[in-house]
């Protein structure tokens, strides 16, 4: 038996919402009677896409998330479920029966990732079923990994050594969107934005870009060294969090700057000019 999931990869999503759109044709005013309900025109998400901004001007990134349910194996809403309403198939996918989940509004807050949504006129909890239905019917993935026209979306049998999402999971390189949750989600992530050190570096005598010189970034026992580009830009990536940092930037021929960064945001350090000396 597949126990199935997805892995999403960030550093391909371009935020072109086609999976959420994907989802609510798939959803919206069709029922498919044991798996789901209508999905409701307005309100519901089962596909979100938000929109991460970071840094602030000139350095801003922006960075697109994808948010279904993550289709945990430690999975809050089937513990709070009456009646077995929420329950884990045989293959990974979880899922909230449309009948027996009636009334049962405790099922919403029970989420820590906030995926499933009230059906006020049906008076139902709803969310993402992996399209459980179309996989019964010989489908080998749901819609939004269908219609995603950049493969950020990779979908398949985590069990299977074969399959592309087991692969990228045994890269080692994908996380949980909050891996402090501890839910054992089947969903995860390449590539979730962490935080940044970037700055400009200027020749103060010649007052132009300084290209190709070194930047080294060190804190918490790592140390990192940077080249800056054509136009005096250096940056370090994926940095954890909530670290202080000491960034040395070194010429020949001018003096050594030190600059302290702490990665409780993104740090833009703004232009660095070196002066002339030792
Ligand atoms: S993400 Fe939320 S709704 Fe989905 S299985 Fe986990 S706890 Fe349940
Ligand atoms: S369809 Fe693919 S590229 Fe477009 S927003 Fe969704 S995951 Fe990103």
């Amino acid at each position: 038996m597949a126990r199935y999931g997805m892995v999403i990869d960030l550093t391909k999503c371009n935020g072109c919402y086609n999976c959420f759109l994907a989802c609510r044709d798939e959803y919206c005013g069709n029922e498919y009677p044991g798996y789901s309900a209508e999905q409701p025109m307005s309100g519901q998400f089962w596909m979100r896409v938000i929109e991460k901004e970071r840094g602030k001007y000139p350095k801003v990134k922006l960075a697109y998330i994808p948010i279904p349910c993550m289709h945990c194996d430690d999975a809050p809403c089937i513990a709070v479920a009456q009646n077995k309403a929420v329950y884990r198939r045989p293959d990974g996918i979880v899922i909230i029966d449309p009948k027996k989940s009636k009334g049962q509004k405790q099922i919403v807050s029970s989420c820590p990732y906030r995926v499933i949504y009230w059906n006020e006129k049906e008076d139902i909890p709803q969310k993402c079923t992996l399209c459980a239905h179309l996989l019964d019917d010989g489908w080998k993935e749901p819609r939004c990994v269908e219609l995603c026209p950049t493969g950020a979306l990779v979908f398949g049998d985590l069990d299977d050594p074969k399959s592309e999402a087991a692969k990228l999971l045994a890269s080692g390189n994908t996380e949980a969107l909050h891996p402090e949750y501890a839910l054992k989600e089947k969903v995860t992530y390449i590539g979730l934005p962490k935080k940044f050190v970037a700055g400009t570096v200027i020749y103060g005598d010649k007052d132009e870009c300084a290209e190709g010189v070194t930047v080294t970034l060190s804190g918490k026992g790592a140390k990192k060294t940077a080249k800056t580009n054509f136009f005096g830009d250096f940056e370090f990536e994926g940095l954890p969090d909530e670290v202080d940092y000491k960034v040395k930037i070194a010429a020949p021929g001018y003096k050594e700057q030190e600059l302290e960064a702490k990665t409780k945001v993104d740090v833009y350090l703004g232009e660095v000019v070196l002066k002339k000396g030792k």
